[in-house]
């Protein structure tokens, strides 16, 4: 049997991909590698704005959420509450959401096939691509939605493989009244250079569990023990269970951090963590899994009613990442990221943003921004520049002269990639 569509990976952007192929009529597989419901390393937010593409059912999202709170070790708290239908999200099990999503897949007509790990990927030409796993599969059309986990498979097929940090994260169960109590419905970002220097640590609160965790360059099991014995965190989790999944209570798993430059050839789009379309503010890539996932499968049902799976045809889906993706989102957060993770003065910046923000509305519902995507991030990095002066009063004129290298690193990134899709 021939498929028009096999989408190898089943996290949300392939569970997302094959939902929409297979509601135009495609004839749709999509292989995972891991069992139903399989626990999934991830603290689990998401925006509202996720519900464009479908739903979420009561349960699945674990706890509303319906504010912020960042921490730096010279402030402790600073709190945002987030106001509006758009600016809510979720803290849900990556485990309920994700068999969720492959349930109403399924719905659609996708044939989804559990424990099936895909091996090699063979493309010939003018011919169907044949897929070697756990058995033989063909189709006319792949979309490889394998997180990082199929950085071989990318290879083999010459195609390029984000660059990667990691994440260490524990599941801690707590009385659900206790969390209401200390953490209530705001996830807790912490920004500490002498805990991680490049990166995040957080505590998520679901109903009854707090996933906690660290993220971000060079983050090691040192890192992950230091967040947890920190005087913040220690006093609250003391005497406290980490939850067993698998066999283990602490995960490690990588996230990209930059855009691969081109995410297709003939017969293949790459989508979700694969691609790198994680966003490195806050480091979250759920939401952008999914959308890349969409396009991707509106563009296979544009080839396939062509019957042309050519790679100026799936050109089209590097077009429109770009638009939908990157020209107003992550490329601003690529400037936040450098501005936040390599200036050196993450704390100092986090700060005198929140003092901006307690007085200046505009600033305060841009900031919140980043963590609802209520707004786009070119709009948030519009609204900080335009306080710039501001913000150097704040930071002192010798700390804000560090910025300008990292201001103009950001410009130069800007033009190289711009460059480089010239060349592609
Ligand atoms: C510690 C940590 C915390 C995070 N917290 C958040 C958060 O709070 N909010 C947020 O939005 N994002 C978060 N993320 C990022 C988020 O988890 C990813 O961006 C998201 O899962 C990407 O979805 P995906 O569908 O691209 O890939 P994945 O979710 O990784 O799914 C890929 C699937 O492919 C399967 N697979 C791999 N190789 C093969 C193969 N060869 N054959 C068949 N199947 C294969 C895997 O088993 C997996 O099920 C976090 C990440 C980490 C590491």
């Amino acid at each position: 049997m021939i498929y028009d569509l096999i989408v190898v990976g089943g996290g949300p952007g392939g569970a997302t991909a094959a939902k929409i192929a297979a509601e135009s009529g495609a004839n749709v597989i999509l292989l995972e590698a891991a069992e139903e419901g399989r626990y999934k390393c991830c603290a689990g937010g998401i925006p509202i704005r996720s519900e464009e593409f479908s739903p979420i059912p009561h349960g699945v999202g674990d706890r509303e959420i319906t504010g912020g709170v960042l921490f730096t070790p010279k402030k402790g708290p600073m709190e945002f509450e987030a106001s509006g239908k758009n600016n809510k999200g979720y803290c849900m099990f990556r485990t309920d959401f994700d068999k969720y999503l492959l349930d109403i897949s399924q719905d659609a007509g996708v044939q989804v096939i559990y424990e099936s790990r895909v091996k090699r990927i063979e493309i010939g030409k003018n011919k169907n691509v044949k897929i070697v796993g756990t058995k033989e599969f063909q189709s006319k059309c792949v979309i490889l939605a394998t997180g990082l986990g199929g950085a071989q498979l990318q290879r083999t097929l010459g195609m390029e493989v984000p660059p990667m940090v990691s994440g260490i994260q524990a599941e801690i169960s707590v009385p659900e009244s206790v969390i209401d109590d200390q953490f209530g419905n705001r996830i807790w970002e912490f920004f500490d250079r002498s805990l991680i220097d490049h990166g995040i640590a957080w505590v998520f609160p679901k109903s009854q569990t707090l996933s906690i965790g660290v993220l971000g360059k060079g983050v090691k099991m040192s890192h992950f023990n230091a967040f947890l014995k920190s005087p913040f965190i220690k006093e609250k989790i003391e005497g406290r269970e980490m939850k067993v999944f698998g066999g283990r209570k602490v995960w490690a798993a990588p996230i990209p951090d930059r855009l691969i430059t081109k995410p297709y050839r003939e017969q293949v789009m790459v989508i979700g963590d694969a691609c790198g379309t994680a966003d490195p503010i806050l480091y979250e890539g759920i939401y952008q899994a999914r959308l890349s996932g969409k396009i991707a499968a509106e563009v296979f049902c544009q080839a396939l009613e062509k019957e042309d799976f050519g790679e100026s045809e799936l050109a089209r889906y590097n077009e429109l990442l770009l638009k939908h993706l990157y020209e107003e989102g992550l490329r601003y957060s690529y400037k936040f990221h450098h501005l936040l993770y390599h200036s050196g003065l993450l704390e100092q910046i986090l700060e005198a943003s929140y003092s901006i923000a307690k007085e200046d509305p505009e600033m305060m519902q841009s900031t919140i921004a980043l963590f609802t995507g209520s707004e786009t991030r070119k709009h948030s990095w519009e609204v900080m520049m335009s306080r710039k002066w501001k913000l150097i009063k704040l930071l002192g004129i010798k700390n804000s002269m560090k910025l300008f290298p990292t201001l103009l690193e950001t410009q130069i990134q800007d033009l190289h990639r711009k460059k480089r899709e010239k060349q592609e």
